[in-house]
């Protein structure tokens, strides 16, 4: 029996996973419907995330679809909210989710069972209608998700308290008429910063984003109008960012995202390397930047009654409203600081997912990652690698070998790129599949299908890595999964090529076959 915390992306994907390998879920969802993130409300409701009407999704359908659940082909190839709630209210529906799941159930508490050392079971208690209740799991999955509390750190702003004008924070926005004919300031470059200061400058008399770091801006609409990351998540780029020589990767990297548009010229240019933050996805910002709607100032020094200091800007600049795009905390109420301890937004768990100093390896987080690529397959292939362990399928290895892996990880991160915990949470997405495929025999082989499947070994290295990959064997091999595979292009189109029928396919596999000469060549060098 395992508990399952939440129902948004993560707590279906782990329902579902459970129920894949015989084992017994019961999802605890605190409100009144699933969907979690992805669940718009007008009001914002406390524990849960607030979106703004206007969210359209970062990653492609094709790469953010669940590996044997393909988006529907008339699905725009960016989702607008809606409709990704209304995939996964059809993932619920086709693999029988929704008996399994207890809406308006919040937990309260999960803690060890005395004993604990030899079942491995945990106390769940929960409340429903005010009532609480006490359940025994042999197992717990928190998919509670990060998004629901705030980061609003107004002492690092000197001078907030005296500030006459507006502020809050991201989670409160909802649409732009607050900003009508007002002067606005943006704090934090992350996605919810430059897509409100988008919105906002439609209506507002000026508009200012303030970042300390940059970002590197990146256009849904990649080379030749593919979408971004059908292009950058192959396992071609993969094997260039992580075996070429560092500077090289680096430089390439730099050039392409560059070929929209030179950051530098933009103000916007990242302080540190590719890997330092997660890029920004916006279509808008650079020619809102050129047509002088939005203007790009360093981090502030101090708020003065009506207008606000930036560093290394002599001028005050009047402000109105500030909006704090500030991020947000992680935390786990329910959970004991013994098992899981949050310290600057990160926690120290094997593969980003188990704790490594637990007796048994019953208890999982799922979604404490920031990958450069969609979220929803790799935290299904999260839950698939975490219920093998579970049933005993899977070993994770000793509790020194999972530290040190831990404290290497935020030690060469930090050693290399200078970064902060937080981004210690950033990881090269494909490998980071490809190492949990492999732990529970799902990784794709492309030199064995190279000679079994030629085509599709093809299209798997040089195409997008998309998820239907880590169906092709394994444990939970679907049968479509070939298939979903080479007709993903088609459903790329199909919602864009509305005005001439689609062909069968693009133009993208003829450009495989030239270059599987270079796949041989590639294999030869950096070895598989
Ligand atoms: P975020 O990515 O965590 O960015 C927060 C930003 O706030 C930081 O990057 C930093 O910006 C600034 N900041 C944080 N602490 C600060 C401090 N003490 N002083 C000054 N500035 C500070 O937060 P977010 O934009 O709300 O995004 C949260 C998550 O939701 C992200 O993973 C994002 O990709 C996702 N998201 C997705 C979509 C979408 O799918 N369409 C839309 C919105 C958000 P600077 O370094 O620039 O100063």
């Amino acid at each position: 029996r395992v508990a399952v915390v939440g129902a948004g992306v993560c707590g279906l994907a782990a329902t579902k996973c459970c129920l894949d390998e015989g084992l017994e879920p019961t999802c605890f969802e605190r409100s009144k419907d699933i969907g979690g993130l992805w669940r718009y409300t007008e009001h914002i409701e406390a524990g849960r995330p607030s979106l703004y009407p206007s969210v359209i999704s970062n990653t492609s359908k094709e790469m953010s679809a669940f590996s044997d659940f393909p988006f529907p082909e008339h699905f725009p190839v960016f989702l607008p909210n809606a409709l990704l709630l209304d995939y996964l209210r059809r993932y619920a529906e086709r693999f029988g989710l929704r008996e399994h799941i207890r809406l308006g159930s919040t937990v309260v508490s999960i803690r060890q069972q005395p004993d604990f050392a030899t079942t491995g079971r945990w106390e769940v208690v929960t409340e429903e209608g005010g009532k609480q209740t006490s359940h025994v799991f042999d197992a717990v999955m928190v998919c509670s998700g990060n998004f629901s509390e705030p980061s609003l750190p107004l002492h690092c702003f000197p001078g907030i308290e005296r500030f006459r004008g507006q502020h809050f924070h991201s989670r409160q926005y909802k649409r732009p008429d607050v900003f009508q004919g007002r002067r606005v300031l943006v704090v934090g470059m992350g996605n919810s910063g430059v897509d409100i200061a988008v919105e906002a400058s439609r209506v507002a008399a000026k508009v200012t984003i303030s970042t300390t770091r940059g970002a590197w801006l990146v256009s849904r609409v990649f080379e030749h109008g593919y979408p971004w990351d059908m292009i950058l998540n192959t396992r071609l780029m993969s094997l260039i960012k992580t075996k070429l020589p560092a500077p090289l990767a680096w430089w390439l990297m730099n050039y392409k995202v560059n070929q929209w548009f030179n950051h530098e010229n933009y103000g916007l240019q990242p302080e540190n390397s590719w890997r330092v933050r997660e890029p920004v996805l916006n279509d808008d910002l650079p020619s809102y930047i050129l047509t002088g709607r939005i203007t790009i100032k360093p981090g502030v020094k101090e708020f003065k009654d009506s207008s606000v200091l930036f560093h290394n800007c002599p001028e005050e600049e009047p402000i109105d409203v500030v909006v704090f795009c500030t991020g947000y905390n992680v935390s786990f109420p329910f959970l004991e600081e013994s098992v899981v301890r949050v310290e600057n937004k990160h926690a120290s768990l094997y593969k980003y997912v188990f704790p490594t100093h637990l007796q048994q390896p019953t208890l999982a987080v799922l979604g404490l990652i920031k990958p450069l690529g969609a979220m929803m397959p790799l935290v299904e292939m999260q839950a698939r690698w975490v219920t093998r362990v579970f049933k005993g399928l899977c070993q994770l290895p000793s509790q020194s070998v999972m530290e040190k892996e831990v404290n290497e990880q935020k030690k060469n991160q930090v050693q290399w790129f200078g970064l902060t915990f937080d981004e210690v949470l950033k990881t090269e997405w494909l490998v980071y599949l490809d190492t949990l495929a492999s732990f529970i025999g799902a990784k794709p082989s492309v030199l064995g299908l190279l000679c079994t499947d030629p085509w599709l070994a093809l299209t798997i290295f040089f195409g997008p890595c998309s998820p239907y990959q880590y169906r092709l064997g394994g444990p939970g091999h679907w049968q479509g999964a070939r298939q979903a595979i080479l007709t993903q292009w088609d459903r790329v189109l199909k919602p864009t090529r509305t005005r001439v029928p689609a062909a069968s396919s693009s133009s993208f596999p003829s450009l495989l076959a030239v270059l599987g000469l270079l796949l041989l060549l590639a294999a030869v060098i950096f070895g598989f």
